[in-house]
């Protein structure tokens, strides 16, 4: 699989929609998007959509399309940084005539008639900006909007350029992005804010944490707690970086009770852990990965494994 596969596929058609994962983060928006950008400034003659759950604290990124079934009679479908069909947002993008995967997670479910997985970029976002520069020969085009999506997409999926994830070339694309004309502080501020209840939270989080002899650390967030501080379970994304820079821990996840399921997030400075999130219906990448569970019992034999990961 190469990009000019992609290209020649988009090009053999008039209607795209592109997906991303449910419970979407910036990597999705500024992927899903920055590729929507690019493909309707390229291609001004298609139609392209944008489909999925909105999610209101990404409403500075992008608003999603509202579209009826029969529009993917005959549309190409394009589903960005989702590993897997079940957490595909929106399952009408089987509706579609064919189907692309673009991903940087480790290949669980080898889905769609074109796959292109590198799971060594640092996200889907450095992916379509890759897509860009391999294809502008052929008539891509790039804009300020989509060098906005796909900046965002990049600095979030990187922990800010933080993570190991981050290679020479996400900096390369990075300093290509940010010579376009957008504003860079606003998106950090709309990025990084933080309301008064999630900052408590944090507090309760660090005043709550367990931590083992070998390093797991894990907090519970039952509904009540979530209650208290008037924090959704959604919101909680913005928690688990809190506990990344505590020195001795090396595998920390933090539980959120939902009404039917128990969220698990995790993640590591070390050992690989998407394996054990595989063994309770979840995946992820090797250090963030997450996973579902049904009763706080099963909270001991998830951290038996990952204090095994730690021995
Ligand atoms: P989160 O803690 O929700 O930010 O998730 C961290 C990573 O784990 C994300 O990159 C997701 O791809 C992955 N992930 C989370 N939940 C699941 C799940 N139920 N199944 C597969 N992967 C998941």
């Amino acid at each position: 699989m190469t990009t000019s596969n992609i290209l020649e596929k988009i090009k053999q058609y008039n209607t795209i929609i592109i997906h991303r994962h449910v419970r979407p983060d910036p990597d999705a928006y500024g992927s899903q998007n920055g590729l929507a950008e690019i493909l309707k400034a390229s291609f001004p003659d298609k139609t392209i959509y944008v489909v999925g759950e909105e999610e209101a604290s990404l409403d500075f990124l992008a608003t999603m399309d509202d579209i009826d079934d029969h529009t993917y009679k005959n549309a190409l479908v394009i589903v960005c940084d989702t590993a897997n069909q079940e957490r595909i947002s929106d399952q009408r993008y089987l509706q579609g005539k064919e189907l692309i995967k673009i991903d940087h997670h480790p290949v669980v479910d080898a889905y769609g008639d074109i796959q292109w997985v590198e799971e060594n970029a640092s996200s889907v976002s450095e992916m379509i900006y890759q897509f860009y520069l391999e294809q502008k020969n052929n008539g891509l085009q790039m804009t300020d909007r989509a060098a906005l999506l796909l900046y965002s997409g990049i600095v979030a999926d990187t922990g800010r350029f933080l993570y190991p994830s981050t290679s020479e070339r996400t900096f390369q694309y990075a300093s290509d992005l940010v010579a376009y004309d957008f504003d860079r502080s606003a998106i950090y501020e709309e990025m990084y804010k933080t309301n008064l209840n999630i900052a408590r939270l944090k507090g309760y989080i660090l005043q709550n944490i367990e931590v083992s002899p070998t390093g797991v650390s894990h907090v519970k967030l039952t509904k009540e707690t979530l209650g208290k501080f008037n924090v959704t379970s959604t919101e909680t994304s913005a928690v688990v970086g809190v506990l990344g820079n505590i020195e001795g821990i090396q595998i920390w996840v933090i539980f959120v009770e939902e009404d039917d399921v128990i969220r698990v997030r995790m993640r590591s400075k070390g050992p690989f852990i998407n394996e054990v999130a595989a063994n309770y219906e979840g995946g992820g990448h090797p250090l963030a990965s997450g996973a579902k569970i049904y009763k706080w019992e099963t909270i001991d034999p998830l951290l038996a494994e990952l204090e095994a990961l730690c021995k």
